[in-house]
């Protein structure tokens, strides 16, 4: 029992800074209800007033391409994957409910909501309000023929930017025995930890051949992930005010330095 207590011991954070490009037309639906007249059917979600991307829809996206890509096992009911082997990084890096929590403990991951960048922005975008309605024109699947638009999606205009920020937690039991405070460099983390940190980059790399949000089969919610800085805030350096940089680049050159895991 000290052991596992031992190794929960929390040493330090793992933060991946990025912009969040939107290549096509992003809906992220605010399932409100109660639409008035001069309102639009299907509304992006928004933040006073403006587009933003909640955690969550980031967190779902990457886990279930993660569940997929790693061939691991969906349970039917809750559609996602749940296990009860300790090994499992996808469970140790998500999280499992409750009753099902293992000796590894605590979730790793959190998904920030990623705001607006209105400077990082295209121009067009911004002077459109970065937002753009669709109509849909449905059609009927026995006579083809076009029935009259039926509906109008909200969508984030091509060219808005967000700002991304992923924070990894992480726990003695990541580390291999090995001393965070002397990770210095990428390729310097511990194995099971760069594995595990590993996964989230890979999930990004996914979602840029995948989509973010809905109708992305109709070619909706194409992103791309720009300017991607990972550093790392030991409790040293917490105390210090000081992370060490570990990267700062392309999400590419990020997805090549943790080849072991990819
Ligand atoms: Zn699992």
């Amino acid at each position: 029992m000290q052991d596992i207590m031992k190794n929960m011991r929390l040493v330090g954070f793992l933060k991946i800074l990025a912009n969040l490009k939107v290549i096509t037309g992003l809906h992220i639906g605010s399932g409100s209800s109660g639409i008035t007249i001069g309102e639009v059917d299907n509304p992006v979600i928004k933040i006073n007033g403006k587009p933003y991307i909640p955690g969550s829809s980031l967190k779902g996206k990457l886990r279930s391409l993660l569940e997929h890509s790693e061939k691991l096992e969906i349970d039917n009911k809750e559609g996602l994957h749940i296990c009860n082997n300790e090994n499992c990084d996808l469970c140790a890096v998500f999280g499992r409910p409750a009753e099902k929590k293992g000796k590894e403990g605590p979730t790793r991951i959190i998904f920030r909501d990623s705001y607006l960048n209105e400077e990082k922005s295209e121009k067009e975008a911004r002077e459109n309000g970065f937002l753009e309605i669709k109509w849909e024109n449905r059609i009927h699947r026995l006579t083809g023929k076009v029935e009259v638009s039926l509906r109008d999606i909200e969508r984030v205009l091509p060219g808005t930017v967000f700002d991304l920020e992923i924070i990894y937690r992480i726990y003695e039991s990541d580390l291999d025995g090995k001393n965070i405070e002397e990770v210095k460099e990428i390729d310097n983390l511990p194995n099971k930890l760069k594995n595990r940190f590993g996964l989230i980059i890979k999930g990004l790399k996914l979602l840029e051949m995948d989509y973010l949000g809905g109708c992305g089969t109709r070619g909706y919610g194409k992103v791309k992930i720009e300017n991607i800085v990972v550093e790392l805030h030991t409790i040293d350096a917490i105390k210090k005010n000081k992370p060490v940089v570990l990267k700062n680049g392309s999400l590419s050159d990020l997805y090549e330095s943790l080849q072991a895991r990819i």
